[in-house]
């Protein structure tokens, strides 16, 4: 009998998807203001182009504005940063993503630091790392990156208070790995990140009480790598090959054997990836706020 509890992410983001349209409906009947997301696409990333046509979904849905701007992947790299300076520019324009992975040619950061750091609602931005480092309030706020914010919500949701609890976190991305480090020391929580280097991997692993796996290997946290009780975020979206030259979706971790030692888990598929595309919209409201100088929801 499989003891954890489940932390349903697709649940809890259609109600935070809820949460969205309600505050998209106020600004629009209270200050004729709608929310515009702009989604940039470069290249035919075949996974690229699900989570963009997802997103752009989803947008619409909560009554948003959506706009897709698709390029070849032989762009030039001044071309996408032309492209980003006009979004930049343009008023009915409040969030900017810029998908990832970008062709080999072009550096990401340099694309990423071209976006207005007010509409950068992935909160890639230096800008927007850095205050996420230094704990901005107010005005000086950061976009929080949509993935850690999800994971953190689910957590602060099933945990409540997070202070004084061992995290350990396996992974050191920009955009996952590092922001939740942050998330979960602003938590107060003794934080660890791991990566390929970390010696013992399966023992630090042991000592935490929330264990967030971000490693994009297939099950690779097994279940005597858990301490008992444990919260465990499982992040990875792994497609591994199955029988009959089928696929399946797994995580990070070794989802039924951690089932019988942890205390709560995020299954995959269902877990932190529609929270990821929730978030999201959160941000482009909380963006469309802060521009138009209009108190952002919680
Ligand atoms: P990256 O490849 O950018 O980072 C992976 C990290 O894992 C690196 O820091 C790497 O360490 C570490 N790592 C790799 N192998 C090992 C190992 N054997 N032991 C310990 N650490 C290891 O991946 P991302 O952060 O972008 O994504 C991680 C996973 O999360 C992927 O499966 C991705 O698909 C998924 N993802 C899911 C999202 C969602 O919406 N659910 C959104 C974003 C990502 P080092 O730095 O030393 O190389």
């Amino acid at each position: 009998m499989a003891g954890a509890v489940t932390l349903d992410g697709k649940a809890f983001a259609a109600g935070l998807r809820e949460r969205v349209s309600a505050e998209v409906a106020s600004l629009k009947s209270e200050h004729g203001l709608t929310p515009g997301l702009a989604v940039v696409l470069v290249g035919e990333d075949p996974a690229s182009q699900v989570y963009v046509r997802s997103k752009g979904k989803q947008t619409v849905e909560c009554g948003m504005n959506s706009f897709e701007h698709k390029m070849d992947a032989s762009v030039s790299q001044e071309e996408l940063l032309a492209k980003v300076a006009e979004l930049n520019a343009d008023p009915a324009v409040h969030g900017i993503l810029v998908q990832l992975p970008l062709p080999k040619h072009m550096d990401d950061l340099a694309v990423i630091d071209a976006i207005d750091p007010a509409k950068d609602v992935d909160g890639f931005h230096a800008i927007n790392a850095g205050r996420l480092m230094t704990g901005g309030k107010g005005a000086a706020a950061p976009m929080v990156p949509c993935t850690p914010l999800g994971c953190l919500l689910l957590l602060r949701d099933h945990l409540g208070d997070m202070s004084g609890l061992t995290a350990v976190v396996v992974g050191r991305s920009n955009i996952v790995g590092k922001p939740m480090g942050q998330l979960l020391l602003q938590e107060s929580c003794t934080v660890t990140i791991a990566h390929s280097r970390t010696k013992d991997l399966p023992s630090v692993c042991r000592e935490a009480d929330i264990l967030v796996a971000a490693v994009g290997r297939p099950e690779m946290v097994k279940g005597d790598w858990i301490k008992p009780g444990a919260t465990v975020i499982d992040v990875g979206i792994n497609r591994i090959d199955v029988e009959g030259g089928k696929t399946r979706l797994v995580g990070d971790v070794a989802t039924a054997e951690a089932r019988e030692v942890a205390g709560a888990i995020t299954p995959v598929p269902g877990g932190i990836g529609p929270m990821t595309i929730a978030c999201l919209l959160a941000n482009t409201v909380t963006a469309t706020c802060r521009q138009a100088g209009i108190d952002a929801p919680d």
